[in-house]
């Protein structure tokens, strides 16, 4: 008999790092930032069709800061967590502090070791992931989705975010 996927999360997050795997156990059941903001200038949407994740996040960016986060999402315990540690990472960031973290924590995901540890915060935490190579979309994935959302901001989101309301 094969092992379920669920069975198969479960050893791999078993042969995580203890500290790390309690990091990433308090960000799944006590997500930051997890809800919606009133008026983002800014929101994507993004999916990981290997894991089946799905991650929305909202941001307020203000004179070229993040002023406010907020994500919402289903899936499984890393996608939901590595998205809760983004929003803390981030929120009261510049744009570009923020794309600069994006950089280092897709190389640490790559497998790079030249990372700035002190700089990446707990998002360290997510480095043994980089074992379980299909599980690397589901840490990587709000971060994507992070990026899309600030591509969308360079080309006058704001506009397209009230749209997008409208439709829906
Ligand atoms: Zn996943």
């Amino acid at each position: 008999m094969t092992p379920s996927r669920e069975d198969e999360y479960a050893q791999q997050e078993a042969q995580l790092d203890d500290l790390y795997r309690e990091v990433i156990l308090d960000h799944y059941r006590n997500p930051r930032y997890r809800g919606s903001l009133p008026s983002p200038t800014t929101r994507h949407e993004g999916y990981n069709p290997l894991c089946g994740d799905d991650v929305t996040v909202e941001l307020l960016v203000k004179g070229g800061i993040v002023e406010e986060v907020a994500f919402q999402g289903s899936g499984c315990s890393i996608s939901q967590s590595s998205a809760s540690m983004m929003t803390e990472a981030i929120r009261g960031k510049t744009v570009p502090e923020v794309e600069s973290l994006f950089g280092e924590f897709t190389a640490m995901m790559r497998g790079s070791d030249d990372i700035d540890f002190d700089r990446i915060g707990d998002l360290e935490a997510l480095e043994g992931v980089r074992k379980f190579p299909v599980r690397v979309k589901c840490a990587t994935l709000a971060w994507h989705t992070l990026q899309e959302a600030l591509r969308r901001l360079d080309q006058g989101a704001d506009q397209a975010a009230s749209d997008e309301r409208a439709i829906r």
